[in-house]
């Protein structure tokens, strides 16, 4: 059923503000988006970050609802595994799922970016650039937006905001002064920066394409995500401050003589990948991140927040965009639900909250995983165990990654049956070095104990 014509003005023509839009118009909302950069198709993607992005079935599945999955797969790049790289032996690719229907995609995020504006324009949005959200008068529903570029601002009147505006968003800050949304950001000790490896001389791939690299180091990593431009995104993750270990750290880096010894020392094959490292190094940044918890994502039928707006996460099991495109979902269908804004936003938190909570938490968990464990022996067992776990029980025991990746059940769910999960592996494989010495009638026995079939959201 189509909702009677209503007006949003959504804050944020990034990832989410974009594919909400689309979502919404095709229902017959009238909606305005306001972005604070200028528009990316007129003066190129100024996005300045996270160049590319791992893109799963949660997000595929929210593009396909807004039939844009084919305009953006048209640009992603195939990731089958992690392809490890560890000391001078030949990088190992471990796979994600079972074969290439389990797999994630690389897409870059101005290409995304400018796919989902086409569309949202197309489908009747009408889109503001160079409009910061700058103040916001609740009672009398009028928001004042800046132009970065002279400092003019123009004054809009609104029925209600929607708050895609990213992790420091403004409008969240507006809600605040009117009510304590319970803000509270963890930033972790850890920062990133991000260098490049260039095409080969005739054009192709420096290294496998089709995988997500990663170069783990115990308290930090390199990883490199593949662009279609033949390029890879590398990124470093590393604590920003040297701790008693001595480890190293982006504050000892103090130059780029220090920076590339560094890689030598400790990344001398991706160094090797990376011509241009003292212009990388010298010109990005170094990132911050952080998780964002808040109590309330809305204010009453006036505003509401998603995306990262609402609950930014690290990085590590690349589901932030995914999880942000769930939320796009979620609202607008809780939208068509409800004819009464209030109720509408507060059915969105009640479902989403819990859900973003999870991923956020194993968005953490990951990291450990990714930097300090992909190359340990227990962990390999563990893994070659959830694998022969999943053939003998299948639909019951569905692997970690699975679950958050390649299926839409609850994040929530997905927590809970890998916490259950953990625990069996770890029972079973103490003190074994191989899968022949394990006791198999007593893990199956456990799995059908404490496990029940599992089936995906359809
Ligand atoms: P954003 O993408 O941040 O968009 C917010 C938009 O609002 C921007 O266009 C901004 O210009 C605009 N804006 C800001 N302030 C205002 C204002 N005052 N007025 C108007 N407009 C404003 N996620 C994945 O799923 N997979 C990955 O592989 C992945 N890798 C990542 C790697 C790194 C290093 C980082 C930092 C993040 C990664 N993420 C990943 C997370 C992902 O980037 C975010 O979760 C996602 O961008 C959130 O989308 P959003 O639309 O909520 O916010």
């Amino acid at each position: 059923m189509t909702a009677p014509a209503r007006h949003l003005t959504i804050i944020g023509a990034g990832l989410a503000g974009a594919l909400l839009g689309i979502l919404l118009r095709r229902r017959g909302w009238d909606v305005d988006l306001y972005e604070k950069r200028g528009d990316p198709r007129v003066q190129g993607y100024g996005g300045g970050r996270s160049i590319n992005l791992a893109l799963a079935e949660r997000g595929r599945h929210a593009l396909r609802a807004a039939d844009a999955d084919d305009a953006v797969m048209h640009h992603a790049i195939m990731m089958r595994g992690r392809m490890v790289h560890v000391g001078d032996a030949e990088p190992v690719l471990q796979r994600y799922g079972r074969d290439d229907s389990e797999v994630i995609w690389s897409v870059h995020r101005g290409d995304l970016n400018i796919v989902l504006l086409d569309l949202a324009e197309a489908a009747g949005a009408r889109l503001h650039f160079d409009a910061g959200l700058d103040a916001v008068n609740f009672d009398s529903k009028r928001a004042v937006f800046r132009d970065p570029r002279d400092g003019s601002t123009h004054e809009v009147r609104f029925d209600a905001l929607v708050g895609a505006d990213g992790a420091g968003s403004a409008l969240r800050g507006a809600m605040h002064r009117v009510r304590d949304l319970g803000e509270r950001s963890d930033f972790l000790d850890h920062g990133y920066k991000e260098l490049e490896i260039p095409p080969t001389a005739d054009g192709g791939f420096r290294i496998e394409p089709n995988a997500l690299h990663i170069w783990p180091r115990g308290h930090y990593m390199c990883i490199a995500l593949p662009n279609d431009e033949k390029t890879f995104t590398v990124t470093l993750f590393l604590p920003h401050h040297a701790g008693a270990d001595g480890g190293p750290a982006f504050d000892q880096l103090v130059d780029v003589d220090a920076a590339r010894a560094f890689f030598a020392r400790d990344f001398p094959s991706a160094l090797a990948l990376i011509p241009e490292f003292d212009r990388d190094w010298a010109a990005n940044p170094v990132g911050q991140l952080a998780t964002l918890y808040l109590d309330r994502w809305h204010l009453d039928g006036r505003a509401v927040l998603l995306g990262d707006a609402a609950h930014a996460m690290v990085p590590f099991h690349g589901q932030g965009m995914n999880c942000a495109f769930e939320d796009c979902v979620a609202l607008a269908r809780q939208l068509d639900a409800h004819d009464d804004l209030t109720t509408a936003f507060a059915a969105f938190e009640a479902e989403r909250k819990p859900d973003a909570a999870a991923i956020q938490r194993m968005a953490l968990d990951n990291y450990l995983e990714m930097r300090d464990r992909v190359d340990d022996a227990d962990y390999l067992l563990q893994r070659a165990l959830e694998l022969a776990l999943q053939a003998r029980h299948p639909g019951r025991f569905v692997p970690h990654y699975a679950m958050v990746t390649f299926m839409r059940i609850p994040y929530s769910l997905a927590m809970t049956r890998t916490d259950i999960q953990r625990g069996i592996l770890e029972r079973a494989t103490a003190g074994h070095a191989t899968l022949d010495t394990l006791d198999w009638p007593a893990i199956d026995a456990e799995v059908h104990a404490l496990l029940t079939p599992l089936e995906d959201v359809p």
